[in-house]
């Protein structure tokens, strides 16, 4: 395995190998099963353009060969920052087909993040779109991939505009020749972590540990060569990409359909228009699309189920899905490092509305324990959740330090979600212990959003917790120790942007306090912080 990434013990290796869980069937050659199996059925629709499978698989080989011929060899790495249309698809099946490996960039990274994804991937390429929704990629091209850094090429899915020195995609295509035998142990590509300790650590997911999961969520959720599914969220996310998703439902010979924004305005036309069965939101999203229900009246009769996941779906919002929306319910749980939970078609109502089911796969082992003692708590308790399993990393990509924390000796990944299980044995996510604030299924990073500020002239000392919202679920809350020249919160948003942060970082709300509250033994007592801030907020709304 690529070094720097933690291989399953052999003897779980075989175990999944012999159970049928993982074959030997790289990603990349899945386009050429599904073309011999759905030929001329329309495998992928993004904006005015339709790929049949056969027309997918053909542009697959035609783009490994282009980026082959520009240099790209087994082994090298690229960073993908792309919105949802054909190309991310069409680049990251040749990727895969070449041996280079992805590194997911979501549309949302600036600067600061997409220079730490070329940095500790080592990456050779950067792929990017040329301005989607009005912001130009070429100009963040053009600060981060300097020479300085590894990158040697800009790949662009447009035009190149004034950066000559970039390559149009549009302009990249030939046959292939020589493509070499993919492992499919091997790391397929990366996803990102919610990042727990500053920038989001990589995440290597195999050819063999992908295709299991995608396999099984797409049995999972029944799909088949009707199921059209909207994607919604940026496929760069595993829940949008693979859960089943994108990539379950062409395994299926279904029709995905890309959008590039999950505006009701934009997606409600192509529910109408495509016939979507199928699609995964956020909370926000389902409740942005519940509300737009009550003026529009697009034909959304075609949707079967809606799963919604990345964060915590409250009752009222969930009551409303099928009232609303016209479809079923469908709620997830999971993480990009691996483990998935499922609410299965049949389940009892309790189970629909109030939990985040059971795992995906039999193979799924789980604990639910005391995180001081690392004890198991007794069953209907709350304890953190670790995981181990076929589809559940077991170490991110060069961060043993990290490591260490994040995975037990013996290979549970440490979630630091808060859950409990019913008696069924559903799971309830609860809350969690790692300092993350969920914004709206965004991860920030406590720590890191923490580091931006204690940078700032005039900040002596800050605390980021989590605030209650009813829209995103919690937004930032920056507690900061500060002397007379600290920033408005205005002025933070003005300076992060020229820094190239990422906006969802940006926190919702400053608080300039004189001190910050410790606990009995000595440590930021962010438990008070967050109920001061809930506390205020009651009360400003009266
Ligand atoms: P990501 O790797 O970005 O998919 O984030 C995974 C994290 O999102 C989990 O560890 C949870 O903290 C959170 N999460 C995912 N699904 C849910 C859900 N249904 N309810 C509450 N939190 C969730």
């Amino acid at each position: 395995m690529l070094a720097g990434c933690t291989p399953w013990p052999e003897e779980f290796a075989r175990r999944y190998r012999e159970a049928g869980l993982w074959l030997d069937v790289p990603l990349g050659e899945l386009p050429r099963q599904w073309a011999r199996e759905y030929g001329t059925a329309t495998a992928v629709v993004s904006g005015q353009e339709r790929l049949s499978y056969v027309e997918l698989d053909e542009k697959i080989d035609r783009m490994a060969g282009g980026l082959a011929g520009h240099g790209l060899v087994r082994g090298d790495r690229a960073v993908v920052q792309m919105t949802n249309e054909s190309t991310f698809l069409i680049v990251c099946f040749a990727l895969f087909r070449l041996g280079v490996t992805p590194v997911f960039s979501l549309p949302a990274h600036r600067d600061v993040e997409v220079i730490h994804l070329i940095e500790t991937s080592g990456a050779v390429a950067y792929v990017i779109p040329d301005v989607r929704l009005g912001y130009d990629y070429r100009l963040l091209a053009s600060r981060v991939a300097i020479p300085r850094r590894t990158v040697r090429t800009v790949f662009v899915a447009g035009d190149v505009g004034e950066y000559a020195e970039f390559v149009s995609l549009s302009t990249v295509g030939e046959e292939p020749t020589g493509l070499p035998e993919i492992d499919a142990e091997e790391v397929a590509f990366f996803l990102l972590s919610g990042g727990t300790t500053g920038l989001p650590k990589l995440i290597p997911r195999t050819h063999a540990d992908y295709f299991y999961q995608l396999r099984s969520a797409a049995r999972l959720c029944e799909l088949d060569r009707d199921t059209v599914y909207l994607a919604v969220l940026p496929m760069e996310f595993n829940y949008c990409l693979g859960c089943p998703g994108v990539l379950g439902t062409l395994h299926h010979g279904g029709r995905a359909v890309l959008a590039l924004s999950p505006s009701p305005d934009g997606c409600f036309p192509l529910i109408e228009r495509e016939r979507v069965t199928m699609s995964s939101l956020v909370p926000t999203i389902a409740h942005a699309w519940v509300e737009a229900r009550e003026w529009s009246d697009a034909d959304l009769s075609s949707l079967e189920v809606v799963q919604i996941g990345s964060a915590k779906l409250h009752e009222s919002l969930a009551r409303k899905i099928t009232p609303m929306l016209g479809c079923r319910l469908q709620q997830v749980f999971g993480m990009s490092e691996g483990l998935m939970s499922y609410v299965r078609r049949g389940d009892p109502e309790d189970a629909v509305l109030h939990t985040q089911g059971q795992p995906l796969s039999e193979f799924d082992e789980l604990r639910v324990v005391d995180p001081e003692t690392g004890e198991d708590v007794p069953r209907g308790e709350c304890g953190e959740l670790w995981a181990r399993g076929p589809y559940t990393i077991r170490g991110y990509y060069n961060a043993p330090e990290h490591n260490a924390v994040a995975f037990t000796e013996d290979g549970f990944y440490r979630s630091g979600d808060l859950i409990r299980q019913t008696e069924r044995g559903d799971m309830v996510v609860a809350g969690r212990i790692k300092d993350v604030i969920n914004r709206g299924g965004d991860k920030v990073s406590a720590t890191e959003v923490e580091g931006y500020l204690q940078g700032e002239e005039g900040i002596r000392q800050a605390a980021v917790v989590a605030m209650p919202d009813e829209v995103l679920g919690e937004k930032t809350c920056a507690f900061v120790i500060a002397d007379g020249k600290a920033p408005t919160g205005l002025q933070l948003r003005s300076s992060w942007r020229a820094k190239g942060i990422a906006d969802f970082k940006i926190p919702d709300r400053v608080e300039l306090v004189d001190a910050l509250p410790l606990t009995g033994l000595g440590k930021l007592d962010k438990t008070r912080l967050r109920a001061d801030i809930a506390a205020k907020l009651r009360e400003e709304a009266g």
